[in-house]
């Protein structure tokens, strides 16, 4: 049994705030603002999750008026939508995911990225595919003011993964 999920997210990018991605902190001068450490690559896949499980959306689990995840490691809020999946007898199959970040460029950091977020995930690295875009000069993310994230993933049945 498979189920897949959809997710995606936006943070302003403002100066002086750090850069978070897949758990790895971006040298830049822009940093992403939000309740949590506003990792919108960890939130696009936790949001992933929780669609294939159909279980709302990370604001549902974590709501950002709740001062409990103020600050918060989005890679712990990710590990536990992974625990909630296993409650529900789910595994992660795979992931593939795109930030779209005008500057720096991400390519050094993907390695880093996907490791990190692995680790989380409880699966290979090679399970875990992180792809960077530029906005080319176009919208919010080409003006350098936002970081979006997408990514889809798949989950299987524990006792029937491939
Ligand atoms: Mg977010």
């Amino acid at each position: 049994m498979f189920r897949i999920g959809i997710g995606h997210d936006t943070h302003r990018l403002t100066e002086g705030l750090p850069l978070i991605l897949g758990g790895v902190t971006i040298e830049s001068l822009r940093g992403a603002e939000g309740h949590s450490d506003a990792d919108a690559l960890a939130h696009a896949i936790a949001d992933a999750i929780l669609g294939a499980l159909c279980e709302g959306d990370l604001g549902v689990h974590f709501p950002d008026r709740d001062p409990r995840w103020q600050g918060a490691d989005s890679l712990q809020l990710l590990a536990r939508v992974v625990w909630l999946a296993q409650q529900s007898g789910y595994t992660v199959v795979n992931v593939d995911a795109t930030v779209m970040l005008e500057r720096p460029r991400l390519r050094p950091h993907i390695q880093a990225m996907r490791e990190k977020l692995a680790q989380t995930l409880a699966v290979n690295t090679n399970c875990v595919s992180v792809k960077a875009k530029t906005g080319e000069g176009v919208d919010a993310v080409g003006d350098w003011r936002a970081v979006t994230a997408m990514a889809v993933v798949l989950l299987g049945k524990t006792d029937s993964k491939v």
